[in-house]
């Protein structure tokens, strides 16, 4: 056993060394929002090397072509003389490098847009979102990456991606590179240990000791919370919350990576009461981050076929999208009323709030939840200013009708099993066949699951009755069956005057409703 671990580590070491492909990022003139990319690349005996950028984004579902950024490219040979550089379509320059050793391929973006995708440098600072940044060599996305970054030496750097003893940033592959943004500038980061993993918290302003201890003792209880619905353990060796939040900023957003996320939020932190239950500032705060923290997970490991590792250059097309964006947003709910963040009535009057949302629009009518999850890449962002159209009547949000979904079949699930299965044991479930021995290739451990064989677990616990609920929720424009939530003694009720709906618990509720009652929400009754 020995000998052949040491054998593996030779050759692992040997691998990364001759075959690494090594990134600079050089900001050099940050008040005019440019950056400069520099990438050496072997040339492992190719006529020609091709560099491409991604068009779009790992979780935001939109083609945003990102090259249109890019200018000034230029390539080079290993002594430095220029190649030529052809541009082959939108995103893509082919360098041709016959006998040559390596290649240097580099150009300037422009980043001047703040948010959980794009990318934004100025005097200030910067928040590198990387595939809108750095372009992958086609065919050697699988190679180990470095990343050199070159900025104004007062500068704080943060990133999730470890360090070499040379201060080299280190990737296993390209897509675990763009999956790690960095934030750099003047920042300030707070630290905390759970579950006996470092957590790093970086704001752009110092937080109040008080608002501190009662954000990171929330934190702590929903990452614990999290963690324990799968194998109580953290996956990752560190982890990152970059906090953007400011009253002036302009997008508000959250994104998921790997190993830490981006929140957005336009609020003032000295002015929170760390109350979710009173204070919508600190209830978007913590409910943000505790959905982006669940994507730890449910989309970044446990993944729909397709989302990891990733075609950049096109759509790349899921129905199952419900299951990671609503069912995260489900579990941001869960995590914070199961832990006591949220009271049982702000629990209640939440889901009540996204089904309002959910039954205004009128585009329920048209599309299933499995159209919206593909249809996504159409409609975010992707409309031209000047264009009319009539989509927000004929589409809606697959994160309130995935959430709604969700909670149905979490509690249809403990009703038709007696509270021997759950949406938890299905996620555990999935988790274990997916991603733990869902065998792997050079990503992550595990493989992406298809439609049909998230739905064969549903199916495989309940029958026909998760057949029939699939069809109904899933893949067909029905009235979602609400009736559903009466098995945990609650009932939805609309409320003409106000527009909305309410939730509210049935009185004398029968030992199964309390039951499933106190399951769902950690209640004591
Ligand atoms: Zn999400």
């Amino acid at each position: 056993m020995r000998s052949l671990v040491i054998v593996f580590l030779f050759l692992s070491f040997a691998f990364s060394q001759k075959d690494a492909i090594d990134y600079q990022l050089i900001i050099a003139a940050p008040q005019k929002h440019e950056v400069r990319v520099k990438i050496e690349a072997p040339v492992m005996n190719s006529d020609t090397l091709t560099f491409a950028m991604p068009a779009w984004s790992p979780g935001r579902y939109v083609i945003y072509n990102f090259s249109k950024n890019v200018f000034d490219v230029r390539a080079f040979d290993n002594e430095g003389n220029r190649l030529q550089a052809k541009l082959a379509d939108k995103q893509t320059w082919k360098i041709p490098c016959k006998g040559k050793t390596k290649v240097r391929f580099e150009y300037s973006v422009f980043a001047n847009t703040l948010d959980g995708t794009f990318s934004k440098v100025d005097s200030s600072g910067a928040s590198v979102n990387g595939a809108g940044i750095f372009m992958y060599v086609a065919g050697r996305k699988h190679l180990p990456v470095t990343l050199k970054i070159k900025a104004p030496e007062q500068w704080k750097i943060v990133t999730s991606l470890k360090r070499n003893e040379n201060g080299y940033y280190q990737a296993p592959d390209y897509d675990r590179l763009i999956d790690s943004p960095v934030e750099m500038g003047r920042l300030y980061v707070y630290r905390f240990e759970e579950l006996n993993k470092p957590h790093l918290l970086v704001f752009h302003r110092p937080v109040r000791q008080e608002i501190l201890r009662r954000f990171e003792n929330d934190l702590k209880k929903v990452i614990r919370f999290q963690a324990g619905l799968f194998d109580g353990e953290l996956p990752y060796s560190r982890y990152v919350f970059f906090f953007s939040l400011s009253p002036d900023l302009k997008h508000t957003d959250g994104m998921e990576h790997l190993n830490s996320c981006r929140v957005l939020l336009r609020m003032d932190i000295d002015s929170i009461d760390c109350d979710a239950n009173t204070d919508p500032d600190y209830d978007n705060l913590i409910w943000l981050s505790a959905h982006e923290f669940f994507h730890t997970w449910n989309v970044k490991r446990l993944r729909p076929a397709g989302l990891g590792p990733f075609d950049y250059s096109r759509e790349v097309y899921t129905p199952s999208l419900w299951i990671a964006e609503g069912w995260t947003s489900y579990y941001a709910y869960l995590s914070l009323v199961r832990t006591g963040i949220y009271t049982r009535e702000k629990f209640l009057s939440e889901l009540a709030s996204r089904i309002t949302r959910y039954e205004r629009d009128p585009g329920k009518k048209y599309r299933t939840l499995a159209e919206v999850s593909i249809l996504t890449w159409l409609f975010k962002g992707y409309i031209p200013v000047y264009e009319e159209t009539n989509i927000d009547k004929t589409t809606y949000s697959y994160y309130y009708k995935g959430l709604i979904a969700g909670w149905l079949l979490d509690i249809l699930l403990r009703s038709k099993t007696g509270g021997s299965y759950s949406l938890d044991a299905l996620l555990n479930s999935m988790w274990n066949t997916f991603y733990k021995q869902g065998g792997s290739d050079y990503y992550l451990p595990g493989r992406g699951y298809s439609e049909q064989e998230a739905e064969a677990m549903v199916v495989g616990q309940i029958g026909e009755a998760g057949g029939a609920f699939l069809k109904k929720v899933v893949h067909s424009t029905d009235p979602l069956p609400y009736e559903i939530i009466n098995k945990a003694g609650l009932r939805i009720k609309y409320n003409n005057t106000r527009k909305r709906y309410f939730i509210e618990k049935i009185p004398d509720m029968n030992e199964s409703q309390k039951r499933i009652w106190r399951e769902l929400t950690g209640a004591e009754e």
